[in-house]
């Protein structure tokens, strides 16, 4: 079978496959894994799990107890066991021994058999409370003032698996309270909060994000929360629902406060309808957090220091590094968020109306926001994670190093050799054209053919 040592073995043809099931449910669980993956191959089926965003072997299923396996997952999934043609969604709430375990299924075919990921739900963290979603005390602040707000709206943007719900599901929790009606539109309703009126999106039969805010409305809410802004008609009742004096939260895929307010009017929400709702911005990633066991210091190099320089104005020496011992991974132990909060005020506010550039936009915003860099690199000073973490994750956002200096300098040298080059090959070309000047003169056509060749032959490489 595969190369690589499993973290577990089961005795496929000893114990029921219901024994098995119940064992990786509640061992992934307690490895805090996000994610459970079933990948059909060619021979057996690998499954998979995701802890702290990390994807690792956990164990391989030989292929006679396959079909078993995946229609033990199905049936607790409440899911049609004889489809598998088509993919399928399901949830599972389950006890097993000590723990609650919140589960979504999907399913999928693929060309070699269904493919099964399980997701599994924590909400430990929103429970908790927004103290504890490593809000900057900054940031806190400003979250805190958002909320206090009667009509507007608030978003809370990330990529897949940024820990939004988290966010939106914390906030919720601090805004319920037994004088507001609070209504949500949900896919799916991810946790159940005691006084809230949750609603279930049922497009199957036309329950969309849109058709449920239209009904909900109705219904005298003070707060909306809407589980995602997808499309054009789900942005523009959210603006008008704040517009008439309600308060709306919802999330949006997109990795900064700048794509948000771009995204939405690209979407056709009107920019003074956008520049009037808009309340406030709060975009997240998860970074993997340093194990406070073996954490240390190591010298900072020359580019971490001008870095660090550039986006903090701080001068330092050391910085954290990642070691690894018994009780975590490589270093790392759980995550934590980084964070650019923005605080929509009146000067932004007609900014956006206005439809002032992105780039003088992009100066406004960032005179008073720090950016998910600058965030993430002071929480790799104060020991939370590492400075290898954090551009792991600005580097797949080209909006987010406007502060990094390196970029820019790197961009200048780039074209100044590009100019350089291109002087060079001007000059070929002149020396070429005198060339062929004073060969017509003396109609001498040999001579002329080499060093053209030879001209060419230099300029070559410079493209
Ligand atoms: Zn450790």
């Amino acid at each position: 079978m595969g190369l690589t040592t499993m973290i577990r073995t089961f005795d496929f043809n000893k114990l029921p496959i219901v024994d098995i099931v119940n064992e990786i449910l509640y061992d992934a669980a307690k490895r805090r894994a996000s994610d459970i993956h079933f990948d059909p191959r060619e021979k057996f089926t690998m499954i998979r799990i995701r802890v702290d965003g990390l994807l690792q072997d956990y164990a391989e299923v030989p292929s006679d107890v396959e079909k078993n396996l995946i229609t033990r997952i199905k049936i607790i999934g409440g899911m049609n066991i004889t489809e598998s043609r088509l993919p399928q969604d399901g949830s599972i709430k389950i006890k097993i021994r000590d723990i609650n375990l919140d589960l979504r299924v999907s399913s999928l075919p693929t060309s070699l058999g269904e493919k099964v990921v399980i997701r599994i739900l924590d909400y430990s963290r929103s429970m908790s409370g927004l103290e504890s979603l490593d809000l900057s005390e900054e940031n806190y602040k400003k979250v805190l003032e958002m909320m206090q707000i009667p009509n507007g709206i608030i978003l809370v943007t990330g990529a897949t698996g940024s820990g939004k719900s988290t966010t939106v599901y914390s906030i919720l929790q601090r805004l319920n309270q037994p004088d507001t009606n609070i209504i949500t539109v949900e896919d799916p309703v991810e946790m159940e909060i005691e006084g809230v009126n949750q609603v279930q999106v049922n497009s199957e039969i036309g329950l969309t994000f849109a058709s449920a805010l239209r009904s909900i409305l109705r219904q005298d809410p003070n707060i909306i929360m809407i589980g995602e802004i997808r499309d054009t008609e789900t942005a523009q009742i959210a603006v008008r629902a704040s517009i008439t004096g309600h308060l709306v939260l919802s999330t949006i895929h997109t990795n900064n406060s700048l794509n948000t307010i771009e995204r939405l009017t690209d979407m056709g929400v009107e920019k003074y309808l956008l520049a009037s709702s808009l309340e406030g911005i709060i975009s997240q990633k998860l970074a993997r957090r340093l194990c406070p066991k073996c954490k240390k210091e190591r010298k900072a190099n020359d580019y971490e220091k001008e870095l660090i320089k550039k986006a903090l104005g701080k001068d330092i020496d050391q910085i954290w590094t990642a070691v690894g011992c018994d009780d975590c991974q490589n270093g790392y132990t759980g995550r934590i968020a980084i964070h650019e909060v923005l605080r929509v005020t009146q000067d932004i506010r007609d900014a956006i109306s206005d439809g002032m550039p992105k780039d003088e936009l992009r100066k406004l915003v960032y005179s008073r926001t720090q950016t998910l860099l600058q965030d993430g690199l002071e929480k790799a000073l104060s020991g939370e994670t590492t400075i290898e973490e954090i551009l792991k994750l600005i580097e797949l956002d080209v909006d987010d190093v406007k502060e990094e200096g390196e970029l820019s300098l790197k961009d200048s040298m780039e074209e100044s050799k590009i100019s350089k080059e291109n002087e060079k090959v001007a000059e070929i070309e002149n020396l070429k054209e005198q060339v062929i000047e004073s060969e017509e003169k003396k109609e001498m056509t040999p001579p002329l053919s080499n060093i053209s060749n030879e001209s060419s032959i230099s300029a070559e490489p410079l493209f």
